[in-house]
């Protein structure tokens, strides 16, 4: 009898030890696929199991059955690409969905199109609001001119507008936008932006980096609800795109505290890393919050500087003038006036552990901020910084070698050489392009680029910009072999600069940017193999499925 019950005993205690410890399955397994990984150890594999958010196992389909439970779901891949998800390092993130929101003009082929576009967007406009967005062209009107005010007047005689050009650096305001600003020909150009006048000193209404704040500061603020919308849309467009990181530049706090609100409930199907501007440093210091600071999902601890404008507004500080308008060089931005005072804000964010994002895109601009870097190092001691310069598009020969012995990233955005590269040579003349948007050189002398789109300033497809890296061929199509080839990057070099590229760039090549076991389960699966098809195809290739820690946030239709 009494074994009996030890008999039994036993046998309940095995089956509650079973039950208690279940085999491990996977919840996704991904089979039959090709995987580029991206790590040197397993180059290439077929199947991954992931459990938890994370990849438990990589190798062969054969391999990898035993992680199939009754619970895991299964994905044939049927021999498509799949690629680790990929990580924009410069987008404005809540920007974007808000033109997603917007009026458009970039497609405006004509002043007179534009003006139709601007009048149809007032008419759908409830009273109060204001037009915004915008990203026109004036290099696509024959021939190119500046929009002013008298241009967009007759269609919003009560509505105030305010649309900026694509790369965000000069916008244009209707008189009813003016006269809320206060800006009459009485008003001096601010430094660092410049308010065109006509030869009456009147003000056009286009307004030039720094001059474009006299308006935006009396732009209504954004309410929660309309950066909810816009996030979501962003959201969904990232994920369809493949997109499962981002480096968000410039957010201010309802940016910030939207982002948190999505990241508490779960709906950030992209994890967002969050630079917000050097000029509040203070305000991320003093909480002690620095590199790395948050979760995977919503992380802060850096900061994002200008040190310049841009090339299409002839903004972008160069050493020598430019081609087409030799009275200029470009301008320092405001926040580099007086340096010294940017020097001292960078010492002082870099020694409370914050990371250095400086925009800068003209070579002497560029220059400058190796100097400051230099000097940050220099007060505060060696460390692991990884200092990035955002953008780096015109880099005089000798700082490329500083780039790499500062250990500086370049965060670059290969968009825009297919899409300035149209242009850029009549602006700064045939020296300067050659170190211009300088990827090859930047690999080959040692220096880490990550990639990015810098959207909504140019498309959020990785594969425009994969595209434009490695065919730089010109948007206008004159440069089918590329524009400047020498400094054309190999398909790989771009995945890799897309992927574990970017995630160097943010402190977090520990845990995403390659599929090892251990990683974040963030990938793509592609509707065709970039690496076997022609270079110009490439920004053909659709995402079939996007994963986001382990979790599907983007199936295409079939
Ligand atoms: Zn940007």
């Amino acid at each position: 009898m009494k074994t009996a019950l030890i008999l039994l005993a036993l046998v309940g205690l095995a089956a509650a030890c079973r039950q208690s410890v279940p085999p491990i399955v996977a919840d996704l397994l991904i089979l039959n696929a090709k995987i580029w990984t991206g790590a040197p150890s397993q180059p290439e594999a077929e199947a991954i199991a992931i459990v938890g958010g994370r990849v438990a196992a990589i190798g062969a389909t054969t391999a990898l059955a035993a992680w199939r439970g009754p619970s895991t779901r299964v994905i044939d891949a049927a021999g498509a690409r799949v690629l680790p998800g990929f990580n924009d390092s410069h987008v404005h993130f809540m920007g974007g969905g808000m033109q997603l929101d917007n009026v458009d003009l970039r497609q405006a082929p004509s002043p007179q199109a534009f003006a139709n576009l601007i009048g149809e967007r007032v008419r759908q406009t409830p009273a109060g609001e204001w037009v915004l967005g915008g990203d026109w062209d004036d290099q696509l009107w024959d021939p190119p001119s500046l929009p002013t005010r008298q241009l967009i007047d007759p269609v919003s005689p009560t509505t105030p507008v305010f649309v900026n050009r694509f790369d965000g650096h000069m916008a244009v305001a209707n008189s009813v936008a003016l006269k809320l600003a206060g800006v009459t020909a009485a008003t001096p150009d601010p430094s660092g932006g410049v308010i065109v006048r006509d030869a009456a000193g009147n003000p056009t209404g286009l307004l030039k980096d720094a001059a474009m704040g006299l308006v935006n500061r009396v732009i209504p603020p954004f309410t929660p609800a309309r950066r909810a919308q816009a996030l979501t849309r962003a959201l969904a467009h990232a994920a369809s795109l493949g997109v499962t990181s981002v480096r968000d530049m410039g957010p201010d706090a309802g940016d910030l505290a939207t982002y948190a609100d999505f990241a508490e409930s779960g709906r950030l199907t992209v994890r967002l890393s969050a630079a917000p501007s050097e000029l509040q440093w203070a305000d991320q210091a003093k909480l002690g919050i620095r590199r790395g600071f948050g979760t995977p999902f919503f992380a802060l601890g850096a900061v994002k500087g200008f040190a310049d404008g841009s090339l299409g507004s002839t903004t972008a500080y160069f050493f020598e003038p430019y081609a087409d308008a030799p009275a200029t060089r470009g301008l320092l931005a405001d926040e580099m006036i007086p340096i010294e005072g940017m020097r001292e804000r960078l010492v002082a964010a870099d020694a409370a552990g914050l990371q250095l994002c400086i925009h800068a895109i003209g070579d002497q601009a560029i220059s400058v901020v190796l100097d400051l870097f230099t000097d940050v190092a220099n007060a505060n001691g060696a460390r692991d910084r990884r200092y990035r310069i955002e953008h780096a598009q015109h880099v005089a020969p000798k700082d490329f070698d500083r780039f790499a012995s500062l250990g500086v990233v370049a965060a670059v955005q290969p968009y825009h050489a297919i899409d300035d590269g149209r242009w850029a040579e009549r602006r700064i003349g045939p020296e300067r392009i050659k170190t211009t948007y300088a990827f090859r050189t930047f690999l080959d002398r040692g220096v880490r680029i990550a990639l990015g789109s810098d959207w909504p300033v140019a498309p959020l497809s990785p594969m425009l910009g994969i595209y434009a890296a490695v065919t730089r061929a010109t948007l206008d199509g004159k440069h089918p072999d590329g524009w400047v080839p020498t400094e054309k990057i190999t398909i790989e070099e771009a995945v890799r600069g897309y992927t574990a590229g970017s995630a160097y760039a943010e402190f977090t090549d520990h845990a995403k940017g390659t599929l090892a076991p251990g990683a974040l389960a963030d990938l793509v699966i592609l509707e065709d193999d970039i690496f076997a098809i022609a270079p110009a195809r490439i920004h053909d290739v659709n995402v079939r499925t996007t994963i986001v820690g382990g979790r599907i946030v983007y199936d295409a239709p079939r």
